[in-house]
């Protein structure tokens, strides 16, 4: 994520050498979240404040949002055919938020966003082993077989891999749920592709502890609770 030196983040911001940089550090005349900060060497990040004189060099809040993605609306921050995730946003500073684990443009449920990239990475990262839960309606009948064969793992040809072990549970003859621990493209439909067994429909309920809230429907978004963020 964006940390960098005190004295360079001042020196880029505002054209000053660092030298200058440096004298104005000594005088006092720089705060960093409210206080007087002297040292060049300290480091800070996209959610430091940062004043010069009084002038706000840098004000970030971290933001969280969880979002009902619709069927239909694209995990993207722009495109010309379809609605996006963020046309359906109210938030203000919507546009600084990036997508934490995209949907298909025909999966429902939860989508996460935020402007904090340490936070969304490390929800992401595969050593954390997240797993994200899935309710699947198929078009033919499902069994068991499926579940000893998305525990093992499925072979993907084109990305020469096997998917990681996979949790899948019966709720009826056509709907499953499927936890996963990454997110490869496409990768539920391709799961089941394997049995030749179309998927008709596809909804994100969690990922973690975050779970789609129930209040929201689609297209509707809040912000996440300090228990939802903390990982
Ligand atoms: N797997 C898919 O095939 N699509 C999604 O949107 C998510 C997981």
């Amino acid at each position: 994520s964006k940390r960098a030196r005190l004295d360079r983040f001042i020196s880029v911001k505002t054209g000053i050498n660092r030298k200058n940089v440096r004298l104005l550090l000594a005088k006092g005349l720089v705060e960093v979240d409210g206080d007087i900060a002297r040292n060049i060497d300290q480091i800070i990040d996209e959610f430091s404040d940062v004043s010069l004189e009084g002038e706000v060099l840098q004000s970030n809040s971290p933001s969280y949002v969880m979002l009902h993605k619709p069927v239909g609306v694209v995990s993207a921050t722009v495109d010309d055919k379809h609605k996006t995730v963020i046309d359906l946003l109210t938030d203000k500073s919507k546009h600084d938020l990036h997508i934490v684990g995209r949907l298909d443009l025909n999966t429902s449920g939860l989508l996460l966003l935020t402007n904090d990239g340490r936070w969304s990475k490390k929800l992401m990262s595969p050593h954390h082993k997240v797993g994200k839960l899935y309710r699947v309606t198929l078009q033919n009948p499902i069994d068991d077989s499926y579940v000893k064969a998305f525990a093992e793992g499925i072979y993907f040809e084109f990305e020469d891999i096997i998917t990681k072990p996979a949790q899948l549970a019966l709720v009826d003859s056509h709907t499953a749920l499927v936890t996963l621990v990454e997110g490869r493209y496409h990768q539920i439909k391709r799961m089941f592709g394997r049995f030749r067994n179309p998927v008709i429909g596809l909804h994100r309920i969690s990922v973690g502890k975050i779970l789609l809230d129930s209040q929201l429907t689609p297209g509707m978004s809040r912000s996440l609770t300090a228990q939802e963020i903390s990982l």
